[in-house]
């Protein structure tokens, strides 16, 4: 991109890029030259196959720039542009947050469903520990509008984003936020239908070998301790006390560790669990019912059909 004779067109940039790109071994070179030119020209993505001979101004050559510089860095699309859709709204990113995935919308859309068996009134109470931007806990208080939740994160940065995310989305009347470590700083009076957690779960030795993008997201979202499975074995030990009766543990789960933490809830005592897999076919999110204190016929059945109706394919 020298500032020579050249007058740089949407297409001969976009192409320029897109070398640029491939040559630094980006991903997706030619998607992530459009989206970035999309957000500078504050356009869709077709216009620029219409526009392609249009001209960029000076100003918007210089921020494309930094765009690019940014991304040939590997720095996330999503911390670029400050945004990623979640769901059916856009969330703030930063790089105190985990970037949401796509697979975590199938936890979200199966915790949905176990609120409204669990609470058929509507009124479920739901927490989300290790929220990050609030993808989770927003988003189901979005698609269950009587709902009210808590987001938990020990970081102050996250939690400044989870809560303009509330108010973007427009929950904030229903949503708290609590800077704990886990469940430290959450009193036990206060009952939960449902805790999810899509916790850090990376083993600490695997962080080095994922790819460059990831590795610029928060490593306190990503480090799960030795085996990956630490925040699973606090979580599970800890969130009975915090659930109802019946109540229900949901988590996002790392390659390979479904069947462990399966294991760690049915040790803490949860009355059955089950699994869910993702798009890949990968086992992804583990749930765990609390039995009653005083255990009646049917009971079983009734978790069993739960757990089916919440882990079956669409
Ligand atoms: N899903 C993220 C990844 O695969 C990890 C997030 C987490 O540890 N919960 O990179």
């Amino acid at each position: 991109m020298s500032k020579s004779e050249t007058v740089w067109t949407i297409m001969k940039i976009i192409n320029w890029t897109k070398q640029y790109f491939e040559a630094k071994g980006v991903e997706n070179p030619r998607l992530d030259a459009e989206v970035l030119l999309c957000a500078v020209l504050k356009c869709q993505r077709i216009t620029l196959y219409v526009d392609f001979e249009r001209p960029l101004s000076e100003d918007e050559l210089s921020t494309y720039r930094q765009y690019v510089q940014r991304r040939g860095n590997f720095e996330p699309l999503a911390y670029i542009l400050g945004e990623k859709a979640f769901m059916r709204n856009s969330f703030k990113v930063t790089p105190a947050t985990l970037i949401p995935r796509p697979e975590t919308e199938l936890l979200v859309e199966s915790v949905v469903k176990a609120a409204n068996i669990l609470r058929p009134d509507g009124d479920a109470k739901l927490l989300d520990i290790g929220t990050g931007s609030g993808a989770i806990i927003i988003s189901l208080l979005d698609y269950l509008p009587q709902a009210k939740g808590v987001g938990v994160d020990i970081s102050v940065d996250a939690l400044i984003v989870a809560r303009e995310n509330a108010g973007r989305i427009g929950v904030s009347d229903r949503i708290g936020f609590v800077r704990s470590d886990v469940f430290s700083k959450l009193p036990l009076e206060k009952k939960f239908d449902i805790i999810v957690s899509n916790p850090p779960y990376i083993p600490a030795a695997d962080i080095a070998k994922l790819e460059k993008d990831v590795q610029q997201e928060p490593r306190s979202a990503l480090d799960g301790g030795a085996d990956g499975l630490d925040f699973y074995r606090r979580i599970a030990k800890e969130a009975p006390a915090h659930l109802a009766d019946e109540g229900l543990l949901a988590f996002e789960v790392g390659i390979n560790q479904a069947q462990e933490v399966q294991k760690l809830c049915l040790d803490a005592g949860f009355a059955q669990t089950a699994v869910r897999r993702d798009y890949a076919g990968i086992e992804r999110m583990v749930f765990a019912v609390k039995a009653k204190a005083q255990p009646q016929e049917g009971d079983e059945k009734k978790y069993a059909d739960l757990l089916l109706e919440i882990t079956k394919e669409l």
